[in-house]
């Protein structure tokens, strides 16, 4: 039986986060009633004109600056002629020739570099629903013309893993970015996958298939494992794979011939004469790259390397911009980035948990109020917890609450001296056990102090008073 090596290129588009449709000003919402957000020229009627949304080309270019891609500085928008019933122009306006960003790529954590071809802007098209054989179907142009961009890769994959990874990645980086939703089981992001399989160490490409429309990380993974087995057998059987585009049914875990596969030249492409030409300066792009937050990669990097976190809490820190912007703002007020890591993994997050998009309900300058008041020993960790508690019930400040609240260590050197005299005098055995070795009586003599103070006492403190009386 031969051997084969698995290649994969992926086409992945993301739906932009514009107010507008690319080439109308029609709401771009999910979740309208059906066809409320239409016009003539979402709906293809004849004459209707587009016009271009900026804020669609910015957002584009961003995505590009996410990546490493070359900024066109001349873009073509062109029309892609097919018919299909959720697209009422008959043609799709997408780019060819001339998209906006151009190469660029993305390192896996093995090192391994996945090269980029370009990433192009273009609209998306309606939606169909099948009721039944005799009702019929459904469509609904709402999402006709929707901004999208389509991030097209190079033949760079050999497993469903790096895929995986890849996808990963270029989701975190645009919701990061603020460029797309991101949302998979909306559709706001979907996966074509071309795959094909060469014999071991040949170079000469074999046939591929395409995948259409994958919305889920899992059913990437599971229709590429699906894909090689697949073809695998067609191989070892002696027969030829054929070029065509393949619907994977999720449900059924499998895959079947949808349609032969489309070349470039059947859709017979060409500039749309109502769109001009997009003229992008330098100064264009260098004020969008000034807008870019730091990606995850990077401050994963940073937390690492010059906060001395461990990975675990690097990866957990980035989840989101939110949390990762959070977290630097307190680390800012106070330099103990572990120990503020500790208390948004292990205290506020869980608070959150539940919420589609994290927003802590303590300010970061509060969280670290009481992160200082716990490291200078006013209260102990414990209290510290309720009084966060409180914190997020009140909304007041930390300080004045703890100190309301009567939280706040109130105890005087000279009532702990005190108290470590009357230990003393009242237990001889401590001060013997003490002489012969300090350490392992340490413990009892703070014990004994702060039950006799109901815990107020700065233990730090009571450490370094011990000496004073029974040393
Ligand atoms: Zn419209």
């Amino acid at each position: 039986m031969k051997e084969y090596d698995v290649v994969i290129g992926l086409e992945i588009h993301a739906e932009l986060k514009t107010k507008t449709k690319v080439f109308c000003s029609c709401k771009n919402e999910f979740g309208s009633k059906p066809n409320e957000n239409t016009c003539p020229v979402c709906t293809g009627m004849p004459g209707a004109l587009p016009i271009i949304n900026k804020k669609a080309v910015e957002l584009c270019i961003k995505a590009g600056l996410c990546f490493g891609c070359k900024i066109s500085n001349y873009a073509v928008m062109e029309r892609k002629n097919y018919f299909y019933p959720d697209l009422s122009k008959a043609y799709q306006i997408s780019q060819l020739v001339h998209p906006l960003c151009i190469g660029g790529q993305i390192e896996l954590a093995s090192g391994k570099v996945m090269r980029l071809n370009r990433i192009h802007l273009e609209e998306d098209a309606g939606k169909l629903t099948h009721i039944s054989k005799s009702v019929g179907t459904l469509v609904d142009y709402n999402r006709g013309g929707t901004p999208l961009i389509e991030i097209v890769t190079e033949p760079d994959f050999s497993s469903a893993e790096e895929v995986d990874e890849f996808l990963k990645r270029i989701r975190e980086a645009l919701v990061f970015a603020d460029i797309a939703n991101c949302k998979m089981e909306e559709g706001g992001m979907r996966c074509d996958v071309n795959l094909s399989l060469k014999e071991k160490g040949s170079t000469i490409l074999g046939t591929r298939t395409e995948m259409k429309n994958l919305n889920s990380f899992k059913s990437v993974s599971r229709a590429i494992e699906y894909e090689i087995k697949r073809q695998t057998e067609v191989l070892n059987a002696g027969e030829k794979v054929i070029q065509e585009t393949r619907k994977w049914d999720d449900a059924k875990g499998k895959n079947l011939t949808m349609r032969s596969k489309e070349e470039a030249q059947d859709y017979r492409y060409f500039p749309d004469p109502d769109i001009l030409p997009i003229a992008i300066s330098e100064e264009d792009i260098a004020k969008i790259a000034s807008e870019m937050p730091q990606l995850p990669q990077a401050r994963r990097q940073k937390y690492v390397e010059e906060f001395g976190l461990p990975k675990y809490d690097a990866e957990i820190l980035t989840t989101s911009k939110y949390i990762s912007d959070y977290f630097e703002e307190c680390t800012k007020l106070l330099n103990s980035p572990k120990k503020i890591s500790n208390w948004i993994m292990v205290d506020l997050l869980k608070l959150v948990k539940e919420q589609e998009e994290f927003v802590f309900p303590i300010s970061a300058q509060h969280l670290v109020e009481i992160i200082k008041m716990v490291e200078e020993k006013t209260i102990n960790k414990t209290v510290g917890i309720q009084l966060l508690e409180k914190v997020i019930e009140t909304r007041q400040p930390p300080k004045s609450l703890a100190d309301k609240m009567g939280l706040l260590v109130t105890i005087s050197n000279e009532q702990i001296l005190e108290l470590l005299q009357k230990l003393k005098a009242e237990n001889t055995k401590v001060c013997e056990d003490y002489k012969a070795a300090p350490e392992k009586v340490v413990g009892f003599i703070v014990g004994y102090v702060m039950k006799n103070t109901g815990g107020k006492a700065n233990s730090m403190l009571v450490k370094q008073l011990i000496p004073e009386v029974f040393g």
